[in-house]
């Protein structure tokens, strides 16, 4: 497999996989499409931070374990999130990069232990803005990672909440001209997710275009087999058709 950090320095880094493993077939399906289309990064939720307990929560170990085994079938890298520090002992082996997701980007107990971790090994850390932190926030947050030693971060910015969530149909309101600040406020690579930032397929290629444009140093964009089937986040995920057009409309 190519050199983690080495695929890191290409741009634009791109990820993409489902919301949430389902199947052994549904990842599958993605993930062998992904080595023809020059993409290094599945995505894929085991452990799902979902608004509501009565929503799916994902397979958690079982799932994580599955997608990894499928991940590296086909050379590929895995990024996935982890809730918690209970999970994070048992889990962390099987994931290429820890993601943090927006609820947890305050979490700083959990922060300091990843960061702890993972001082050894440098294991990429993705750590996702929280909906309602400013950029001061998400980069104090970073240095709890930092500080306990590893120092192998990408920001990702995936849509805040304003007053335009009271009447418009985007689930967050995309935070593009944050992009600009917060790679001159950092070092590290900042990429954007479209799909959380939108929460409707039909805007993800609009919204990845401008990312890309106004600087982004990539994209994490979620796609399913056959998404108005999935488990979670049916409305954003695109279809792999959709995915290729995304990829040509972005020249990549
Ligand atoms: C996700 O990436 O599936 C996710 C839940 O994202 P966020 O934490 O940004 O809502
Ligand atoms: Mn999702």
């Amino acid at each position: 497999m190519a050199d983690l950090n080495l695929i890191f320095n290409r741009r634009p880094i791109l990820i993409t996989g489902p919301c949430t493993y389902e199947s052994k077939n549904q990842f599958t399906a993605v993930a062998s499409q992904l080595p023809n289309l020059n993409i290094n990064f599945i995505r894929g939720g085991a452990y799902k931070p979902r608004t509501s307990p009565e929503s799916f929560q994902g397979y958690g170990l079982d799932g994580l374990k599955a997608m990894y085994k499928i991940a590296k079938r086909f050379k590929l890298y895995l990024v996935s999130e982890i809730m918690d520090s209970e999970s994070l002992k048992l889990a962390h082996p099987y994931v290429d990069v820890i993601q943090v997701g927006s609820r947890n980007m305050s979490s700083f107990g959990l922060l300091k232990k990843i960061g702890k971790l993972t001082s050894k090994s440098q294991k990429p850390i993705l750590l996702k803005r929280g909906f309602s932190s400013t950029l001061k926030e998400l980069i104090s947050a970073s240095k709890y990672i930092e500080k306990e030693g590893n120092n192998n971060i990408i920001f990702c910015l995936r849509g805040i909440r304003t007053f335009e969530q009271i009447d418009s149909s985007f689930r967050n309101t995309p935070d593009l001209a944050s992009i600009i600040e917060l790679k001159e406020m950092t070092k590290y690579p900042v990429i954007f997710d479209p799909s959380h930032s939108a929460g409707n397929s039909r805007y993800v290629i609009p919204i990845s275009r401008a990312a890309l444009t106004i600087g982004s140093d990539g994209l994490i964009i979620e796609c399913h087999p056959k998404p108005s089937k999935a488990k979670s986040d049916n409305n954003q995920q695109l279809t792999i058709a959709q995915l290729k057009d995304l990829l040509n409309s972005i020249n990549y």
